[in-house]
């Protein structure tokens, strides 16, 4: 059966009623026949039958024993690092998304876990930063905005060679592009909130482990802790995630074709795709994942913040905002927006150079989205002498996510 077929049929028909749509169960207790004797549900922290279906058609999507959903990203992320004792060490990807670098560094760091960063899409540069301590591998691939690639088979040989679990972040590829578990991965995480829930009207996470075992660990972490995802939204993402592979092939086709135009134009410095022959991930990006997906990087020749704004604030089809994935196009500008709290010779050795713009390719028609960007990057040239003229997006309205 194809991978369509078998996700769209993975989607339980209620056993109860028969409903063809997963019910919302939206209850926080189950009634019990006798002390201990329930229909499988006690208490819905613990469990929901909403929720259940969706961890369950996330961990089939995945090639995984067992899926946990969460209230967000970042709460699923927070499992994972609850996992370890204090004086282990992770060793992460040197531009992991910046709610996992804070998380790390703010929170874990004084309950004694500590980070070493390094560029995992040398995978040398992994086996170099492992101590006796290691106890996690922790990596996105594509990364965000750059698109760097790593190699997840190569990284999970390390990690089994050390005997510490390996985490990758799916949020950018999606299970219907790349499947971290199948290559050796222990742990996926997703940000529900970006293409698995596709349409920009929820906030979720969802992890998805290769064991039984190490399910059952996150479960209890899941239940212990209790950042579990509400009935509402875990049916909304289940509703989303019908379409996944519909979406995502439309989303990698006019990335695809953005990027290509984008190579051309004049006003454009580096374009960062992986789909490119020219990106340095290129070739690992074919070989692990069936397509390149939806989010293209560039930089501009004018290489400043006054020409991004000028740029991001001409779009009229891509609408500035945080977030990828939706069914809208959205751009953003990284060095003000995502970017903004990092130091600056920091954010620059990360390639994110002040003009770089991050680009979310939606699901419009792609010679539209790419006639937006024509215009808008040909009005570029024709403000190029009235840039400092445009005033500065308001700070507070942009702050980091
Ligand atoms: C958005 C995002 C997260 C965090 O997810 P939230 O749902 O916003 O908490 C984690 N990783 C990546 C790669 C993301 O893009």
């Amino acid at each position: 059966m194809q991978a369509t077929t078998q996700l769209i049929h993975s989607i339980p028909v209620d056993p109860l009623t028969g409903a063809i749509s997963v019910p919302i169960y939206q209850t926080s207790t189950f009634v019990q026949d006798a002390p201990g004797v329930n229909k499988g549900y006690d208490y819905a922290r613990t469990g929901n039958p909403t929720r259940a279906a969706l961890e369950s058609v996330v961990a089939q999507l995945e090639g995984g024993s067992t899926g946990a959903a969460f209230a967000s990203g970042l709460a699923a992320i927070d499992a994972i690092v609850k996992l370890l004792e204090t004086g282990d060490e992770i060793v992460a990807m040197d531009d992991i998304y910046g709610g996992a670098f804070r998380l790390f560094e703010q929170v874990y760091k004084k309950f004694g876990i500590t980070v070493r960063y390094v560029d995992t899409s040398d995978a040398s540069n992994v086996f170099d930063a492992l101590t006796p301590k290691t106890k996690l591998i922790w990596i996105e691939t594509p990364t965000n905005p750059t698109l760097k690639i790593s190699d997840i088979r190569a990284i999970a040989g390390i990690a089994k060679a050390h005997g510490c679990l390996f985490c990758v972040d799916n949020t950018f590829a999606s299970p219907a592009l790349q499947k971290p578990l199948a290559l050796g991965a222990d742990l996926v995480i997703h940000s529900g909130t970006k293409y698995l829930g596709g349409h920009s009207d929820l906030i979720a996470g969802l992890v998805v482990t290769a064991s039984p075992e190490l399910g059952q660990r996150v479960k209890f972490l899941q239940n212990a802790s209790g950042a579990i995802l509400g009935p509402f939204d875990s049916w909304l993402l289940i509703r989303g995630i019908e379409t996944l592979h519909l979406r995502i092939r439309q989303h990698c086709a006019s990335a695809g074709a953005i990027a290509a135009f984008l190579e051309q134009h004049p006003a454009v410095d580096t374009v960062y795709y992986p789909g490119l022959a020219t990106h340095p991930g290129h070739a690992v990006a074919a070989a692990q994942s069936k397509g390149f997906g939806g989010i293209v990087s560039f930089s501009l020749k004018e290489d400043t913040q006054e020409a991004a704004t000028a740029f991001v604030t001409s779009t009229e089809l891509f609408k500035l905002a945080e977030s990828l994935g939706g069914i809208k196009s959205l751009v953003s500008h990284p060095a003000q927006m995502t970017h903004k709290t990092i130091p600056v010779e920091r954010r620059k050795a990360a390639g994110v150079s002040d003009s770089l713009i991050r680009l979310s390719a939606g699901l419009e028609d792609t010679e539209d989205l790419i006639a937006d960007l024509r215009q808008a990057l040909d009005k570029l040239k024709i403000n190029n002498k009235s840039w400092k003229h445009i005033s500065s997006l308001p700070s507070g309205s942009l702050a980091s996510a």
